[in-house]
């Protein structure tokens, strides 16, 4: 069927996402997946045992559409501990469905007609078209290959008068770069004083390797008093398929926040949000640096002697791989070769940017069992 009135696209340079469309590839062709982000292992027993628990006791009607109050209360206890800010629990914490909800609805929340919101490039594939959705429009900058950090005195260039908004994600999707202090102490030096809003996309936030310390903007006052900071359960529980998150917010940006969020969804899944307030309560639950930094490392490893070339991995559980040394294709192309001729799937990173950048990179998941990741390492080095 065909509607047969005349219709013209909101967003007509957007179709499918890449992760969807990899995973059907990967799928078609019973390729290893290790392109769209998401772990391949079981959830946690005790967690599910919880979601059953409150699914028995009852908890299965609307919840408050912010959240339930001891899940908002153990998650700014949580900031607190972690980052040293105190959220107020009853006027700046949302919980949403999901990180990409939180982000949705903050950019519709705030941005308007005209705006500019400068976004870094590679991006996560949702930023640009929410901001457009709203009248925004984005403004590019590239992180700086081969280690993708920013350049602060160029953005400090591109800001104008229209400025209303800048994204960041720490841990990054795709590339695994991560902040340092000083990264927010130039953002916060940049902003402070205007009225440009950050958006930081944190949902990677307890994967980070060698030590290195999450830098929340949530831990510069400069920066806390003007962002919205989301967060995904499903990240940090290996549960993406439940779709839930979170964002904070100071109480006047928040209120902006739940003025959509309360249409748009109302609220989110109870009995899910009583098992992670409990689950919440045993800190070990959320530390999962050093069991993905295994697995970073058990990858790395396998393909040492390959052709690959590893890029530096800081946090998330992405991998890039440079393959300059197999061949000149495209990373669009090489992708899919890499589907039918070997079985592994990735992610072509040049999707992440406007005008695509080619650097002959590729993003690999290692969200995997261990004998997954040994199998693909198997395959990897063999090319
Ligand atoms: N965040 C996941 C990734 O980067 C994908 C989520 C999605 O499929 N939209 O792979």
């Amino acid at each position: 069927m065909n509607y047969p009135g005349s219709l013209t696209s909101k967003l007509p340079s957007v179709g499918t996402t890449i992760f969807t469309t990899m995973s059907a590839l990967a799928t078609q062709h019973n390729a290893i997946n290790l392109s769209q982000g998401f772990p391949d292992f079981p959830v946690s027993k005790v967690l599910v045992d919880l979601v059953y628990k409150y699914m028995m006791e009852g908890k299965n009607q609307y919840a408050p559409l912010a959240g339930i109050p001891p899940l908002r209360k153990t998650l700014c206890d949580k900031m607190e501990r972690l980052y040293g800010t105190s959220y107020n629990w009853e006027t700046e914490i949302t919980i949403t469905a999901g990180g990409t909800q939180a982000i949705a609805t903050a950019i519709s929340s705030v941005i308007r007609e005209g705006d500019e919101v400068i976004i870094f490039s590679p991006a996560y594939d949702c930023y640009a078209p929410f901001v457009e959705l709203n009248g925004g429009q984005p403004v590019f900058i590239k992180l700086k290959y081969p280690d993708y950090h920013i350049d602060w005195e160029e953005v400090k260039k591109m800001i104008t008068r229209r400025t209303r908004m800048i994204i960041v994600n720490s841990p990054h999707n795709p590339t695994g770069a991560v902040f340092t202090e000083q990264d927010l102490e130039q953002l916060a030096h940049l902003v402070h004083g205007s009225n440009i809003l950050v958006l930081s996309d944190e949902v990677y936030e307890h994967i980070t390797f060698d030590g290195k310390a999450h830098m929340s903007v949530a831990r510069n006052p400069l920066l806390a008093d003007r962002s919205f900071v989301v967060f995904s359960f499903g990240k940090t529980f290996h549960v993406t398929g439940w779709k839930m998150g979170y964002v904070l917010a100071p109480e006047n940006l928040m209120k902006e926040f739940r003025k959509v969020h309360q249409y748009e969804v109302f609220c989110v899944n109870a009995p899910i949000q009583y098992a992670f307030a409990e689950f919440l309560g045993d800190a070990k639950n959320y530390q999962i640096d050093k069991f993905y930094e295994q697995k970073r490392d058990l990858f790395r490893q396998s393909i040492q002697g390959s052709r690959f070339k590893l890029l530096p991995c800081s946090g998330t559980y992405f991998q890039l791989l440079d393959y300059s040394e197999i061949t000149n294709e495209r990373d669009t192309d090489y992708a899919i070769r890499l589907i039918k001729e070997n079985g592994i799937a990735a992610i072509p990173v040049s999707v992440f940017y406007n005008v695509p950048e080619y650097n002959k990179v590729l993003r690999f998941c290692f969200a995997k069992h261990d004998d997954t990741l040994l199998e693909a390492g198997k395959i990897l080095s063999l090319i």
